[in-house]
């Protein structure tokens, strides 16, 4: 339960990720906000009209996946770091999964990184392709991280340990 662990279960997840379909054709936002709370600045920072305006403030987002083209903007704007960008068209073995990093040291580009699950065990490695960290994101990076395709929607944070 997600009031328990802070950790969505497969059928809390089964509502939100994307049709197969979908993610096959190319980058597209996954958002994991499962908790009615009075927020919605994914609904202010989507110019592409893929997350649909809030009815009420405490609704939890509704996105028109084939709206979205996986631009990112939304994901340093969320404050509960619910959303992330998967790419399954990467590569032919890997995905690349943007998500949002409010950790020190920052990433670099090249980093090989521990990739970490939603509750934060190591479940492989990765590859840093790009770390975002424009002004206007107020200090939550977006970073890139190339992943084996099979953990394109396990992937959801990363560790550098000592060897970042
Ligand atoms: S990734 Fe871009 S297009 Fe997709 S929901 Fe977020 S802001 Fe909108
Ligand atoms: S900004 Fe994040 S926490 Fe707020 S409603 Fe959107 S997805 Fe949920």
């Amino acid at each position: 339960m997600i009031e328990v662990t802070g950790v969505p279960t497969a059928k809390d997840l089964a509502r939100v990720l994307p049709p197969r379909d979908r993610l096959a054709q190319g980058p597209v936002a996954v958002i994991e906000c499962f908790q009615r709370i009075p927020c919605n600045p994914c609904y202010t920072a989507c110019k592409f009209d893929a997350i649909q305006e809030f009815a009420d403030i405490n609704d939890t987002p509704t996105i028109k996946h084939e709206n979205c083209n996986g631009c990112g903007l939304c994901v340093s704007k969320c404050p509960g770091l619910a959303i992330f960008v998967v790419d399954e068209t990467y590569s032919d073995h890997e995905a690349l999964v943007k998500l949002p990093y409010e950790f020190l040291p920052v990433p670099a580009k090249g980093a090989e990184v521990d990739l970490l699950d939603r509750e934060g065990r190591v479940v492989g490695r990765g590859r840093v392709e790009r770390v975002q960290n424009a002004k206007v994101q107020d200090r939550t990076l977006v970073v890139s991280v190339v992943v084996p395709k099979e953990l394109s929607m396990e992937v959801r944070n990363i560790g550098m340990g000592d060897r970042g």
